[in-house]
């Protein structure tokens, strides 16, 4: 079965073309600058040199012809006609309250994730776009849609609800939605695999910390509790966004500065988190070089990330009353044993103890135990594969209907 995966942007469309039953990627790429003037599209085959060119792409419907002819074309392309792909599969970051797992998209999953824009306003119409753009070319290919958001359906009331006078609940359905979905449940099943339980017997912490962050509690196979909120600005600190912070501090800081919402959402956004403490960059890498140099914000920034991490792994054992391990994935997760060790330092009350030459040696390929011979925790580093987990699930669906 060939599974086209989409992961529509508002100036980008991604794509990964797997073949379910090699379990393996026959091309990917991205469609860049949709929108704007000249853009360009990079289209990758295992083995095979990389395919790029420069060229115009007004919408994502032209996005989507240009990687429609490339998979086909007799020199570059992995399969002779369209007709070989048996179902596509779409990354949606946003599900809202009503959408609880992995669903075909018909006429009314559209109209549903339309009207919900307005909580998703940066992803949720270019998800659309996405979608309509393969309704259009691909009308008799079934269409599935994958969310950030369904994961965390299951988390209580009282893990979703803020303390906010109730009625914004109910009116503007502000609450917590929990991201990054695909990814934890992808790392947490595979740690299950890993520990040889079955997921639904397991309490497990995923720490899913790339340029964007969260840590999920997942119990006995369910999302119980997660960093991210109403948006993923929440929780954990970031590359540029804050994660959590006093709310007052926003309010003031807009009467002291005569901001407006969006100048201050650009602040909390784009300017915060490990850029705006470092002062040096977003990227973890750069940081970490610069706090061997002696730069003291530089660590200050690291430290952050360590304590703001530490406090979520420790209020999530609370939630779960202990949990059976910890996973660390994405960019800082998988490639930094630094942090890694970082964190889990000091941790022995919980029988968290790692092993620093597994850590150090741990690479990016495949599931890799770090633990200590004496931790009574587990610790794995285990690299995310979203676009596997949409593949498998809208070959799931399809395979159902
Ligand atoms: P995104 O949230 O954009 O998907 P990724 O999961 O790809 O981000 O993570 C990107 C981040 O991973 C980079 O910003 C970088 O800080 C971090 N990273 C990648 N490699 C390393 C490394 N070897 N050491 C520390 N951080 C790293």
């Amino acid at each position: 079965m060939k599974i086209l995966v989409i992961n529509s942007g508002s100036s980008s469309l991604k794509y990964r073309l797997f073949n379910m039953e090699m379990e393996e990627v026959l091309a990917k790429g991205i469609c860049d600058r949709i929108g704007f003037g000249m853009g360009s599209v990079t289209h990758k085959r295992p083995g095979k040199p990389d395919y790029h060119a420069e060229m115009i792409i007004p919408d994502h419907g032209a996005a989507l012809s240009a990687l429609l002819l490339l998979i086909t074309d007799e020199e570059l392309g992995v399969i002779n006609d369209i007709s070989e792909i048996d179902a596509v599969g779409h990354r949606i970051a946003h599900g809202g309250e009503k959408i609880k797992g992995s669903a075909v998209i018909g006429e009314d999953e559209l109209l549903y994730l339309d009207s919900i824009t307005g909580i998703n306003p940066l992803h949720g119409p270019a998800g659309i776009k996405g979608i309509e753009a393969c309704r259009t070319l691909l009308p008799n290919v079934p269409q599935v849609g994958v969310f950030d958001t369904s994961y965390h359906s299951t988390m209580p009331e009282h893990a979703y609800i803020y303390p906010l006078p109730y009625e914004y609940y109910e009116k503007y359905k502000i609450r917590r939605y929990g991201f990054h979905g695909t990814s934890h449940r992808f790392v947490a099943m595979q740690c299950a695999a890993e520990m040889g339980v079955p997921f639904e017997q397991t309490k497990i912490i995923t720490c899913h910390l790339g340029n964007g962050s969260s840590i999920t509690a997942s119990k006995y196979g369910e999302s119980i509790d997660t960093s991210m909120g109403f948006t993923p600005q929440d929780g954990l600190i970031m590359g540029t966004r804050t994660g959590s912070i006093d709310p007052t501090v926003l309010t003031y800081i807009m009467k002291a500065e005569n901001l407006s919402a969006e100048e201050a959402d650009d602040i909390i956004n784009r300017n915060s988190g490990l850029l705006g403490v470092s002062g040096v960059s977003n990227d973890c890498r750069e940081i970490l070089d610069e706090e061997t140099k002696g730069n003291k914000r530089a660590a200050l920034a690291m430290n952050m990330l360590v304590m703001n991490v530490k406090k979520l792994i420790g209020s999530y054992l609370a939630e779960m009353n202990g949990a059976d391990a910890v996973v660390f994935t994405a960019g800082i997760g998988e490639n930094s044993p630094v942090i890694r060790s970082r964190i889990c330092r000091d941790m022995d009350f919980f029988g968290i103890k790692i092993d620093e030459e597994k850590n150090i040696a741990a690479s990016t390929r495949g599931a890799v135990d770090i633990t200590a011979p004496d931790g009574t925790m587990k610790v794995f580093v285990i690299p995310t594969d979203e676009e596997y987990m949409i593949a498998k699930d809208t070959m799931d669906i399809v395979k159902k209907l």
